[in-house]
């Protein structure tokens, strides 16, 4: 059981809460990390990148069981990878901000009955 803090930030956090909740599912496909694009010559004097900036290389750069991994992406899959990115980011943006929700909401609950106590000292 939780305790609840009354108040109006209090039902404001839990509203925004309960929006959150009922829109995120865990994403099946979601994934982590951070897609970029670098540029790179592929060494061959006569290809046209030797003159210009080079090869356009997507890459998806994401922590695994604790190490930092870096995995090309095709161009056809770039897309694709973009938008399960972002749904990865969403879904872990919504997550901290329950659990900070929550957190305010364990300090405004904590506060609230601190002064129930103090009153009833007083009397
Ligand atoms: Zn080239």
């Amino acid at each position: 059981m939780s305790h609840h803090p009354c108040g109006r930030l209090a039902s404001r956090l839990r509203q925004r809460k309960f929006h959150l909740l009922r829109r995120f599912q865990i994403p099946r496909d979601a994934l982590p990390g951070s897609l970029s694009l670098t540029h790179l010559r592929c060494g061959k004097p006569t290809c046209h990148c030797a003159q210009d900036r080079g090869h356009p290389v997507w890459s998806l750069t994401f922590m695994l069981l604790g190490e930092k991994q870096v995995q090309h992406i095709p161009k056809e899959w770039v897309e694709q990878v973009r938008r399960r990115v972002s749904a990865g980011r969403e879904f872990q943006d919504a997550v901290r901000e329950v659990l900070a929700a929550n957190a305010q909401l364990l300090v405004l609950a904590r506060q609230q009955e601190k002064k129930r106590k103090n009153k009833k000292k007083k009397k």
